[in-house]
């Protein structure tokens, strides 16, 4: 049975929710293309809570990858520009296709390692790390940000969790550890398959 699809949604069927186009972040992960590196759907959605996309407002997205929170920040508010830093040419034309696919083509895709391609970028209202983290790359994040901009890091490593660690006795802000178990099939049955716990700090300027 073919359900009614929003009619904006019908280049995308592969899974029942994919063929779905909110504007609320938390998009379905089989809408991107990636190579498994990605942020996962309930703690990208987790991510830009924090982020707080709106009007106007240009996001840092350090790490991109395939680009899906840069992208999710500007489907979430009108005229949201970001800007993605990735060295790898295969995970940032993904975050091209991703973009266009998407909604959001005018996404600036930078390639380059932070923290030197930090050097002359616009100050932004919101710093995504979701690669590349070292505490000089916070330390410019944190100096280039708007005031009451916003800061976000995800780590998956101990190496980067213990930068985070570091950076909260430092500078306080939320830490935060996101499990997300999604339930899979085992045989004829049916079993939570745990995903990597990520660690999250947050703060405000
Ligand atoms: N932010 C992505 C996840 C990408 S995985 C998402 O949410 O989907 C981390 C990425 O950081 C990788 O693509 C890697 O190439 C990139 N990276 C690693 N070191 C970096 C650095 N010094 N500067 C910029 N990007 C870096």
């Amino acid at each position: 049975e073919v359900p009614a699809f929003n009619t904006l949604a019908v280049h995308c069927v592969a899974a029942a929710d994919a063929a779905l186009l909110p504007r609320v972040p938390g998009l379905s992960d089989a809408l991107f293309r990636s190579d498994g590196t990605m942020t996962k759907r309930e703690v990208r959605a987790a991510t830009l809570a924090k982020l707080m996309p709106m009007r106007g407002a240009l996001l840092w997205d350090i790490g991109t990858g395939s680009g899906s929170v840069a992208i999710e920040w500007m489907r979430a508010a009108r005229s949201a520009r970001a800007i993605g830093i990735e060295p790898r040419a295969d995970r940032r034309a993904m975050a091209a296709e991703n973009a266009l696919a998407l909604g959001t083509p005018r996404f600036d895709l930078r390639d380059g390692e932070v923290p030197q391609a930090l050097d002359g970028l616009p100050a932004p209202d919101a710093v995504f790390i979701g690669g590349g983290l070292s505490a000089a790359v916070f330390d410019a994040a944190f100096a280039a940000l708007k005031p009451l901009g916003r800061l976000v890091a995800n780590a998956v490593t101990l190496e980067s969790e213990t930068i985070l660690a570091e950076l909260h006795a430092r500078h306080g802000g939320d830490l935060v550890r996101l499990s997300v178990d999604r339930a899979e099939a085992v045989g004829r049955y049916r079993g939570w398959r745990p995903s990597m716990t990520v660690t999250q700090w947050s703060l405000v300027k």
